[in-house]
């Protein structure tokens, strides 16, 4: 059995990868359950040393592994090289700052001594998607590998080329064999993997769909999952905002990574007093955006990642129109090679439409019009996703309401929503639970154990 990668900028397949079979997926369980063994007892110096490497190596690969994440999910060659370069902070930030994250916690007990001590809990199982290749695993591997685990990665079908290379980066920066290791299988053998007693945790990034599969089995054999799942996350506008940058903010959010962002803004809420300037240069400037080969540098905008992510978002823009939703700009599937969607944007979207309620994974941007703070709070909540949220208001109070009242896992104001090392990241509601990045990130899978000395 293989695994092919295809270019979706032509459609045509780049290279077949040997997957592995359920024997040899278990021979590395039990290779990544040896090297924890060893693994647990290195220092958090040994280790920041090794991820240091880690780093480096990102940094001088960064023209290949960009080619490699751009021929096969199709996002523009520069913006996979700043996602590597990203890959390469989260390496440092977590080799200098996990000893801290994880010292001991002193506790007051009446003059017995007691503290919180935080421990690695084994092999940890990512299952991980195709949209920023290599940025979803390293904010796993980083703090997972950095707490002392070892990780197993079951990466999407569509970048195995990706996946290689991640394993590669981990094994040539000098971290002990089995450390890190690249599955090839399928996402129907991701089940038995996890269930394996060898196995203590899983992280999953990516749909709904497999948020519930995964977490079920998970549930089942009582092992902790993090979830990073899909978002719908507004952006809203408020009179008093710098309206030039939100502008162009909104653009580049519902834009980057050519739509396929989860932490991206899809629905745009604006008040009233400012909604026809907001539209007017919103679809104007998504409209200019060059669209085409994401391998030439004056290129904004690749294909989508694969013919039916494109198929889907295509029905979804059909089914507003049909019902009734104004199309301002796009909307057309163009006559080319590959799985390109031109930037799109639509009014008067209601919900009986799919677009109200379901994320759209690609260019498709929505607006909406509210006369208020409660109004937009309310429509913005208006959905069962809840993992980022954009305000831009310049009022205090208003953002405070704003902070208080979107159900959300973050709230950036007047600024867009962006993942970083150092800040916590996650969902609510069906965007799912537990938080990579930040303190919080590598306390996901560790035993916080509890110590009395009496
Ligand atoms: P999936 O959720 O299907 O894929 C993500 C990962 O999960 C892949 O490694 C996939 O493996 C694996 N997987 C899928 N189903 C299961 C399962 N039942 N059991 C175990 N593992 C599973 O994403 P898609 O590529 O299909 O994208 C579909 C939608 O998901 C998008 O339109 C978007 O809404 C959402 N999405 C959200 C992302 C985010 O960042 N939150 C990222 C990517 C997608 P395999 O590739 O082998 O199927």
């Amino acid at each position: 059995m293989t695994i092919t990668a295809t270019n979706p900028h032509t459609g045509e397949a780049l290279q077949d990868y040997a997957s592995h079979t359920p024997e040899q997926a278990q021979a590395m369980v039990e290779q990544a359950h040896q090297a924890f063994l060893t693994y647990r007892r290195t220092s958090f110096a040994e280790r920041a040393a090794l991820m240091n490497r880690a780093a480096d190596l990102l940094e001088e690969r960064v023209e290949s592994l960009a080619e490699l994440a751009t021929n096969e999910m199709g996002k523009t060659l520069e913006s996979s090289r700043q996602e590597v370069l990203k890959c390469a902070k989260a390496c440092r930030y977590y080799a200098q700052e996990a000893e801290n994250h994880l010292a001991p916690t002193p506790i007051k007990m009446d003059g017995q001594r007691a503290e919180v001590r935080y421990l690695p809990l084994g092999v940890i199982l990512a299952v991980m998607p195709w949209n920023f290749p290599f940025w979803q695993v390293f904010r796993f591997a980083a703090p997972t590998l950095m707490a002392g685990n070892t990780g197993l990665l079951k990466h999407a079908s569509n970048v195995p080329g990706c996946a290689m290379a991640i394993e590669d980066i981990f094994r040539d920066a000098g971290f002990p064999e089995g450390t890190f290791q690249t599955l090839m299988i399928g996402a129907r053998d991701v089940e038995a993997v996890l269930r394996d007693e060898r196995v203590k945790g899983v992280s999953l990034t990516g749909s709904e769909g497999a948020g519930r599969a995964v977490s079920s089995t998970a549930g089942d054999v009582l092992k902790p999952a993090l979830m990073e799942l899909g978002g719908s996350d507004p952006f809203i506008v408020m009179p008093s905002a710098n309206l030039e940058g939100a502008i162009g903010t909104a653009v580049t959010a519902r834009t980057i990574n050519n739509g396929q962002s989860c932490i991206a803004g899809k629905r745009f809420i604006v008040h009233r007093d400012v909604y026809e300037q907001f539209r007017d240069g919103f679809v104007q400037q998504m409209g200019a955006l060059k669209m085409g080969d994401p391998m030439q540098e004056d290129v904004d905008l690749g294909p989508l990642a694969t013919a039916k992510i494109r198929e889907e978002l295509h029905e979804q823009v059909q089914d507003a129109v049909s019902k009734g939703a104004e199309l301002l700009v796009g909307g057309e599937i163009p006559q080319t090679s590959g799985y390109h969607y031109p930037a799109t944007v639509l009014s008067g979207i209601t919900p009986e439409m799919q677009l109200f309620a379901e994320e759209a994974f690609g260019p498709v941007a929505t607006l909406y019009v509210v006369g208020s703070v409660d109004e937009a709070i309310e429509l913005a909540n208006a959905t069962r996703f809840g993992l980022s949220s954009s305000v831009w208001t310049n009022d205090e109070a208003e953002q405070e309401r704003f902070i208080e009242g979107l159900e959300a896992g973050a709230t950036f104001i007047n600024a867009m929503s962006a993942s970083d090392p150092r800040l916590p990241f996650g969902g609510v509601k069906a965007s799912g639970f537990g938080r990579e990045l930040g303190r919080e990130g590598i306390l996901e899978f560790v035993n916080s154990k509890s110590i009395l000395v009496g």
